[in-house]
């Protein structure tokens, strides 16, 4: 095996198909059907240490998304929620984690190797490590740069786009090398009729004239849960909140814009193609919302408090 990558370092067990395992023994076989036909789907999901200690931040939705995913490929997951739940916590609690990324995946194991994945096993497992701002700290105070990719994202009626599925993230894949290879930071994919889809692995929010618009769900764009958070976190700051058609051109003549992931968190946009937004730095929208979005996990408000899944208790 290569070296172990940076990032998973301090990991030393891995929830695997109900055990936990070494980190080390945590393996599938060459003939996986996922890594053939990338019939998996799986989840992103954030632990913080938060005023009441770790927990885990909108948890329920990330399982009901991952299951929601698993039904339109028929992968039966052979656990409960509260399998998976318990499974999760039990692995924050052992690692002696406070704050974490957290990556389920259920997925086509091994066996017959056609594209009929009905003789395949389900095999499940659950990872856990520290993870930093996904798009660098600089990153959620300046804003990134960003370009509109050459590769579109592909339309519900190809591949679901409000499941997340493991093989159709090399459009993802495509879009990030692109936005690299050419100096951006991150990139952003227009959907088959030329609007605004979404970020490889962010929502897209735009401000204009003080109020706030992300590209609707019938734009070819997972449903993000921190896009569901914003969308709540905003309207009860009193903004006006549209989901809607987003332009390409309309990137350009923003006041603000800004992504929204799990692994992004609230990441401002501070220009696309080169073309500065707004004052070229996190504007005041983005900047209100990003720290009710923080403040989520410093202070615990009480109406929230559905959002977050204790870890210690
Ligand atoms: N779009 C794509 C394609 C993604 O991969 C993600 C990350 N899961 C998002 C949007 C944001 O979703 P969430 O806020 O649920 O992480």
């Amino acid at each position: 095996m290569t070296d172990r990558p940076e990032m998973f370092e301090g990991v030393d067990r891995i929830w695997q198909d109900g055990e936990f395992v070494n980190f080390e023994d945590a393996q599938v076989h060459v003939l996986t059907h996922a890594l053939h036909y990338g019939t998996g789907v799986f989840e992103g999901v954030r632990c913080y240490d938060t005023a009441e200690g770790p927990a885990i931040f909108r948890w329920d939705e990330h399982l009901e998304r991952l299951y929601e995913s698993a039904k339109v490929y028929d992968i039966e997951i052979p656990y409960e929620p509260a399998e998976l739940t318990e499974a999760t916590i039990e692995l924050i609690r052992s690692e002696g984690l406070e704050s974490c990324y957290i990556r389920p995946i259920a997925f086509y194991g091994y066996g017959p190797l056609g594209l009929n994945p009905s003789e395949s096993p389900v095999e499940t497992a659950i990872a856990a490590w520290p993870w930093g701002a996904y798009l660098g700290e600089e990153a959620l105070e300046e804003g990134v740069d960003v370009a509109v990719s050459s590769w579109r994202k592909y339309s519900s009626d190809e591949i679901p786009t409000n499941a997340k599925t493991t093989g159709p993230y090399v459009n993802s894949v495509l879009a990030s090398l692109e936005a690299r290879g050419n100096g951006y930071t991150e990139a952003v994919v227009l959907n088959e009729e030329g609007n605004v889809a979404e970020g490889p692995g962010e929502n897209v929010f735009l401000v204009r004239d003080g109020e706030i618009y992300t590209t609707g769900l019938s734009e070819s764009i997972l449903d993000g849960i921190t896009r569901q958070t914003a969308i709540t976190l905003a309207e009860d700051m009193g903004y006006e909140v549209h989901e809607t058609t987003i332009s390409r051109g309309e990137l350009y003549t923003a006041d603000e814009l800004f992504f929204t992931g799990t692994a992004a968190e609230v990441t401002p946009i501070r220009s696309v193609d080169g073309n500065q937004i707004g004052a070229g730095t996190k504007g005041p929208v983005t900047d209100d919302l990003q720290s009710a979005f923080f403040d989520l996990f410093e202070e615990r408000p009480a109406e929230y408090d559905d959002w977050f899944t204790d870890v210690e208790v």
